[in-house]
């Protein structure tokens, strides 16, 4: 059990030992693998369980850090958790050249425009925002191919749910998504059978 025998890239191997990892936890033991192989998984799973991390590497280990078009799209529910994702992601993706983006609501709009059109490779957002950019084609979904909501369950009974599936209307249909949530509300169970393809299932 240890992140060296997951076929992880050097670089990503070498933020995730700067960050201060020295083993996986039983999330990321179970959940880094299926996830690098572009498979669709559902994580129940609490915060606390080393979540952030899991699909933070998957991501940043699919990656083609040679084109910086928006390769994959994390939703949050809210600003403080999408803050602490991009965190991660950037500390992680730091000897990868990782470009993220953390777009939410009560921000400069221009601002965000600016940055989308400037190139990144990592969305990191709350769902508001993130539909505002998809629909003003601020953030362009051709070469999205790693949709994540994190805390689904919660950005369920937020009241996110039109949002998220205007988002996935608005994105390709056969990218890779991930769905992490403490609860598998009927809602959320509905996005699994609408959106998600033979997904791994993965309790933690
Ligand atoms: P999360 O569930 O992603 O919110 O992570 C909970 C906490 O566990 C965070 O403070 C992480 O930095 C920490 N953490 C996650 N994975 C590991 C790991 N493999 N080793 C040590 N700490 C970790």
């Amino acid at each position: 059990d240890s992140f060296d025998a997951m076929g992880l890239q050097e670089n990503l191997l070498r933020g995730i030992y700067a960050y201060g990892f020295e083993k996986p936890s039983a999330i990321q033991q179970r959940g880094i693998v299926p996830f690098c192989k572009g498979l669709d998984v559902i994580q129940q799973a609490q915060s606390g369980t080393g979540k952030t991390a899991t699909f933070c590497s998957g991501i940043l280990q699919q990656l083609d850090y040679g084109t910086v078009e928006c390769q994959a799209l994390v939703l949050a529910p809210t600003r403080e958790l999408a803050q602490q994702i991009e965190k991660v992601m950037r500390a992680l993706g730091d000897y990868l050249g990782v470009k993220v983006h953390f777009c939410v609501g009560g921000t400069i709009v221009r601002e965000d425009q600016r940055i989308l059109s400037s190139g990144v490779h990592v969305v990191v957002g709350t769902p508001g925002r993130v539909f505002d950019m998809l629909r003003r084609q601020s953030l362009r979904p051709d070469y999205i191919k790693i949709f994540v909501l994190d805390e689904a369950d919660e950005m369920l009974s937020r009241g996110f749910k039109d949002q998220i599936y205007d988002i996935f209307q608005l994105l390709p249909p056969k990218i890779q998504v991930g769905v992490f949530s403490a609860t598998m509300p009927p809602e959320a169970l509905e996005i699994t059978r609408k959106f998600m393809n033979k997904p791994v299932r993965i309790l933690v």
